[in-house]
């Protein structure tokens, strides 16, 4: 027996290593990703919005435009920030919720809060001037957030609300990207920036019997308030007689749990796969030391997050949370292991820190949970980034509650919903209301996100062009799309837990290119597939191999639920070299990379700024 002490817990890591196995291989399914239902079709009515009412009617809009910004949150802000702060003005944001925020906007579920601190998730706080209340932001301060972004940029007047784009499509003959909306919508813009977001797309289970059940069923991102009660605080008391079953544990259903036990009736926590789940460690902002940040603290402590947690050592540790926590750990434990000369692998020097890691989570919950039968059936065996990991001081704490009850399926997941309520193991649990905490379609294209056809020069459409394969540069633009900028884009492009900080560089990134065309008469510009060619070359010469990885792991979307042999995952589509590089390659690439990546045309005069956008400002 190979016991290894790392820190407190020490560990049989051969004993551990076959432990992982056995549990991903209970959970292991031939319909991998195909075991999910697209809110889409029988089942689209999972997707309505319902926080706003019909949209008022009002005229169909034809307008030339220099930029049509698709998707209103955070992506869709940040570029139409930037567009405003060079001056422009002739822009629209179209956007099928009623108001600006994303999944923001769509995730109103009691207990939303952002895992991410809020000093560094929430952009541009220095220039609205918004100051979080606390460390770790509720999902409605991160809302109200949006909203004071579209006040501060005057966006509001530019967006179209409760507008689905319908087809995005390219006419050659006016060098312009005619957008459709299902509201008759036509217009006719230069450039296009689209942003749909990676969490937007309704995933349901592929539970047999969904339509049968004769209760209250849906989607932890549409949330029914009228039905439960309360608000996003909690307050959830019209569930007081009620029996309800919250279907998954992930991060969604971590912060649902606790806000719904205080008030249920009853309630049934389905899981399938626990998750790892740290403290929360939640503090109000500390008024004295947010009014005394210099100029341009922001942007450094977002710098200096995304650079601990891609490896990149720094000299001091700004944000110091649970995340930094464990890339310091990494990073010490490699640091002595070079300087002992010692002959164990890196990677083995990594998964003892893993093992580590997990092994104190997994005391954390024993030592939470009274009941030794749950205690133990909430504990996680796999490594850490399997899985996204997950912080909360009130989950665990839940299940000491009489009203609720945990029921583990030991990794095979709800069979059947009835009429009355929830199968597992042959024994219905009734319930009057059933949650599906089961997440989104992640890393899905912006056209199947968005619900439209994108098509290019020559009738070219997206999914033609990326039949076999994401082809892009940078994964923002693409040959054959000229003037297109996808902002948000991983495949080819870039990811971090911090996403906003990629959404941040990518619309830089196409808010820069977009105003250096029209100052300079620029009609068209195109990536040339040469330019496309070389960045899928460089992105085979930065791949990391992590096959042995996600083989190991217990099925979730960050390995395709285990199919991730012939179609890249999430994280394996992005560039390689980590978020902190790429963000210098794009730069670079602004800086002397244009000319010869890019075929162009030109306009006789140079375009200036359309005059009513500058004097709008
Ligand atoms: P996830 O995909 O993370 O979780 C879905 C859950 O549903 C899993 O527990 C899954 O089990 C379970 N599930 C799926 N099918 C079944 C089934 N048939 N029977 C029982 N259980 C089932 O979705 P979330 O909405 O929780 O989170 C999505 C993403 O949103 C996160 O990864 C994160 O990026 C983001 N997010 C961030 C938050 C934050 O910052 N705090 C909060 C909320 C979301 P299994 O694990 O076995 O697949």
């Amino acid at each position: 027996m190979s016991t290894v002490g790392e820190g407190a817990i020490s560990y049989d890591a051969k004993a551990l290593r076959e432990k992982y196995l056995e549990e991903r291989d209970k959970r292991l399914r031939r319909d991998g990703l195909r075991q999910y239902i697209e809110a889409a079709g029988e089942f689209a009515d999972f997707s309505d919005d319902p926080y706003v009412g019909r949209p008022a009617p009002r005229p169909a809009v034809t307008e030339d435009l220099d930029v049509a910004v698709i998707g209103g949150g955070f992506g869709g802000l940040l570029t139409a920030a930037k567009l405003r702060d060079r001056g422009m003005g002739s822009f629209r944001i179209i956007e099928q919720a009623g108001d600006f925020g994303g999944t923001w906007y769509w995730n109103r579920y009691p207990g939303v809060r952002c895992d991410i601190e809020a000093y560094i998730y929430m952009p541009l706080l220095e220039e609205v001037g918004t100051i979080p209340q606390e460390r770790y932001a509720t999902g409605q301060e991160i809302f109200a957030h949006c909203q004071a972004i579209g006040r501060h940029y005057r966006l509001y007047e530019r967006a179209l609300f409760q507008t689905k784009v319908t087809k995005i499509v390219w006419d050659e003959s006016r060098a312009r990207w005619q957008i459709h909306t299902h509201r008759g919508d036509r217009l006719n813009a230069r450039f296009v920036t689209v942003s749909q977001g990676p969490l937007a797309k309704v995933k349901l289970p592929g539970i047999p019997g969904i339509r049968d059940f004769q209760g209250k069923l849906f989607h932890s991102s549409r949330w029914d308030y009228a039905y439960t009660g309360g608000d996003q605080q909690g307050g959830q008391t019209k569930l007081a007689t009620e029996r309800v079953a919250v279907i998954g544990t992930g991060a969604t259903a971590v912060q649902i749990v606790p806000k719904l036990a205080r008030h249920a009736g009853h309630l049934f926590v389905f899981q399938r796969t626990p998750s790892a789940i740290d403290r929360r460690g939640n503090a109000p902002t500390d008024l004295n030391w947010f009014s005394g940040l210099p100029r341009g603290w922001q942007r450094r402590r977002m710098h200096n997050f995304l650079s601990i947690i891609s490896g990149q050592p720094q000299a001091e540790d700004l944000v110091a949370d649970q995340w930094t926590d464990f890339w310091k750990r990494f990073g010490a434990a490699m640091a002595a292991h070079q300087a002992s000369g010692s002959r164990v692998s890196p990677m083995e020097v990594m998964q003892r820190i893993d093992y580590a890691k997990m092994g104190e989570l997994r005391a954390r919950c024993a030592g939470i949970i009274e009941n030794p039968r749950t205690a133990a059936a909430v504990q996680p065996w796999y490594n850490y980034l399997c899985k996204r990991p997950l912080f909360s001081d009130e989950f665990l704490e839940a299940f000491n509650r009489d009203n609720v009850t945990l029921i583990d399926t030991d990794g095979r997941g709800v069979g059947a919903i009835t009429k009355s309520g929830v199968v597992f193991d042959g024994h219905e649990y009734a319930v009057e209301c059933i949650i599906f905490a089961t997440g989104f379609d992640v890393g899905a294209p912006p056209h199947k996100v968005g619900g439209y056809q994108l098509i290019g020069k020559h009738g070219v459409s997206l999914d033609t062009k990326w039949a076999d394969g994401v082809r892009s540069l940078h994964g923002t633009q693409m040959s054959g799309f000229p003037n297109f900028h996808i902002v948000g884009g991983t495949a080819q492009g870039s990811t971090a837990f911090n996403f906003t900080h990629i959404l941040a560089m990518q619309a830089e990134h196409a808010a820069e290119l977009i105003d250096r065309s029209l100052r300079g008469g620029v009609r068209t510009q195109e990536v040339t597939p040469d330019a496309e060619r070389r960045w899928l070359a460089t992105m085979q010469a930065k791949h990391h191999d992590m096959a042995q990885f996600y083989e190991d792991c217990t099925p979730g979307f960050l390995n395709n639920e285990g199919e991730f042999r012939d179609k890249p995952t999430f994280v394996g589509a992005t560039y390689g070299g980590g978020p902190i590089e790429y963000q210098r390659v794009i730069e670079e690439w602004r800086a002397s990379g244009v000319e010869t990546d890019t075929t162009r045309t030109y306009v006789e005069e140079p375009i200036a700024r359309s005059p009513a956008a500058v004097s709008s400002l």
